[in-house]
């Protein structure tokens, strides 16, 4: 079960999650009941949850709590236009072929145009009914957020296949006296229910044991359940090993008595996934005996030439994961795009990072009241022994193009740091006087690596998936990335890589190799002396003195594998969302003493 990560703060919406950071949103969309995509679900008061009426009901059984919330309801092909103070959006659903009730997410507002597609099987049908929106609407798609469950698995049988499989081992089994389908999860009751209309027969779940998917059942095809334990055909919704120990009892007891034996099916595609990277070669033409119970490949998420298809015509300019770990980097489309960034130069679109009406007056107040030089300048921001004043912190913040100033990026990155606790992709990031000390020869960096060993860091390094070093070049800042995750250095830079820039990184990751292996000699889990490095462009901006924002907000937004760009419009909203957010901050020491009266409360 993996719940999809949390989506950017700057959105007036949520899809799917129901982190506690969410608190300033009020509008909660769930595209289907799949537990993992439920978890968790409440709602404030003021919240108003969006779901398709069968799935706000299957949400309710497992969370009543969402009783007392205000539901809209929505159905396939409606467009809605949701009210909110950051302006009006709209949001259409579309059919995403996964389980019934299954929705993916149009959505158009002053943030751009951005597809959710929840949980999906794109087949062309699905996307030619997006295209037509897209085109009548004359927009392009800027995100989208992909259901990449299965990037790797090049083909799979239809649904409509994978279903006539299953009935066609049904009949060449005729004299089987009960057919057990081992169908779990939501998503397969289009299996029942065709194997009912085609065998005239209607379906036993034992309610007593099976109290759960009797439940979804009713729900989803009350038509074909029967409470008749000696029908011929039984759901059985247990896991796969359950299934075969079941399987096992019933076809010695079978054999026992002499009696015909019975048939067992497991339609899923979990198993032929793994066969993938085991190198096997199931059959995905017709059902295969595996042990005891018989197999179909049957999937509700898309195989990865249906993604590359898919994206091929929707032609989003950035593709975002929702199932960790993400593979989007996987995909030819992704590559293939992200490699023409810089020599292309066209400008992708970004998410608004614009804050709400309320959130720009709090910062003009903050930057009016900037204490002049030779005043005193009281801390703003302080965790722990990270601290910046108002002086300091107000100009970086400003509009008037100033340098970021390093202290601020070190706040930034100790905020970061903070709230690592629960995060999925753990992060670390260096103090920007060890980045400038990788700059130096070996001598001076023994310091380096007494700080990256253990003792000192509160913190396992081996476990953390990337280490990040802000850095500064003349006055451009740019981010060393350790990638541990996937292996890599990458070099992110909001104003391209100058010769100069790449010399400069090169030996820091020259240094960083040496440093932490010196700091790690034991450590084989990272082979740091084998990971390559590469080089990015993070902006279109050639303002040098926005690339401190861009790499703030990079060091927030990283992890690991999302294409990160940002439109140097994008400057102006993200020194007020900056502000704010560090302000704010929830591990903030000062906000009593300095910024309340400063900021409102
Ligand atoms: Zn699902």
């Amino acid at each position: 079960m993996r719940t999809p990560p949390e989506m950017p703060l700057g959105l007036p919406f949520t899809v799917d999650t129901w982190g506690p950071s969410r608190r300033h949103r009020c509008h909660r969309f769930i595209t289907h009941a799949h537990t993992d995509h439920i978890a968790g679900a409440w709602a404030g008061p003021g919240d108003t949850v969006y779901a398709t009426q069968l799935t706000m009901r299957l949400a309710l059984e497992r969370y009543p709590q969402l009783e007392r919330v205000k539901f809209v309801e929505m159905e396939v092909g409606k467009r809605w236009v949701v009210d909110d103070p950051g302006g009006a959006f709209s949001v259409t659903a579309y059919d995403a072929n996964h389980c019934a009730g299954a929705v993916m997410l149009l959505f158009e507002g002053p943030f751009g145009t951005i597809l959710h597609t929840g949980d999906c099987r794109l087949t062309s049908h699905c996307v030619q009914k997006l295209l037509l929106k897209l085109e009548a609407n004359l927009c392009r798609l800027d995100t989208v957020y992909l259901d990449l469950t299965f990037p790797k698995f090049l083909e799979f049988p239809s649904k409509e296949s994978a279903i006539q499989q299953v009935i066609a081992c049904i009949s060449k089994h005729s004299r089987a006296p009960f057919i057990y389908l081992g169908c779990q999860r939501l998503g397969q009751e289009d299996i029942l229910k065709e194997v009912s209309r085609s065998f005239r027969s209607k379906i036993y779940v034992d309610k007593g044991l099976y109290l759960d998917c009797f439940n979804t059942l009713s729900h989803t095809v009350p038509e074909i359940i029967t409470d008749d334990p000696t029908g011929r055909f039984q759901v059985l919704p247990v896991r796969s090993e359950e299934l075969n120990k079941i399987a096992a009892e019933k076809l010695e007891e079978a054999r026992a008595s002499d009696q015909p034996e019975p048939l067992f099916i497991r339609p899923s595609a979990w198993r032929y996934s793994n066969a993938y990277a085991q190198n096997r070669k199931p059959s995905l033409t017709e059902a295969e005996q595996d042990g005891n119970v018989w197999r179909v490949c049957f999937s509700n998420h898309s195989s990865s030439n249906e993604l590359e298809q898919a994206l091929q015509l929707l032609q989003p300019q950035w593709v975002i994961s929702t199932t960790p770990p993400n593979f989007a980097s996987e995909l030819s489309y992704v590559r293939r795009r992200y490699l023409s960034h810089t020599t292309q130069g066209h400008a992708p679109s970004s998410i608004c990072f614009r804050t709400t009406s309320r959130g720009k007056e709090d910062y003009e107040y903050f930057i009016r009241g900037i204490p002049s030089r030779g005043q005193r300048s009281p801390r703003v921001v302080q965790i722990e022994e990270t601290w910046v004043d108002h002086r300091t912190f107000g100009l970086s913040m400003g509009v008037n193009g100033y340098t970021i100033s390093k202290h601020v990026i070190n706040m930034m990155g100790k905020a970061i740091i903070s709230e690592q606790r629960d995060a999925h992709f753990l992060k670390h990031v260096l103090h920007s006087e060890l980045g400038k000390m990788l700059q130096g020869p070996s001598p001076c960096r023994e310091n380096i690596s007494n700080y990256l060993s253990e003792p000192n860091q509160g913190f396992k390094l081996e476990n953390m998936d990337a280490v990040l070093v802000p850095l500064l070049n003349s006055k451009t800042w740019y981010l060393v990335v350790a990638n541990f995750w996937k292996r890599r250095f990458e070099v992110l830079s909001p104003m391209g890589c100058t010769d100069e820039l790449i010399t400069q990184a090169q030996s820091i990751v020259c240094n960083f190799r040496e440093d932490f292996h010196s700091a790690y000699p034991q450590l084989h889990s990272v082979k740091i002396k084998d990971m390559d490095i590469t080089f990015h462009t993070i902006s279109n901006s050639d303002n040098e003195s926005d690339s401190g924002i861009f790499i703030m907000k990079a060091l927030d937004l990283y992890d690991g594998e999302k294409h990160i760009f940002f439109n140097d419009s994008d400057a102006e909203g993200l020194r007020e969302h900056l502000a704010l957010y560090l302000l704010h901050h929830k591990y903030n020491e000062m906000p009593h003493r300095h910024v309340q009266g400063l900021v409102g409360p």
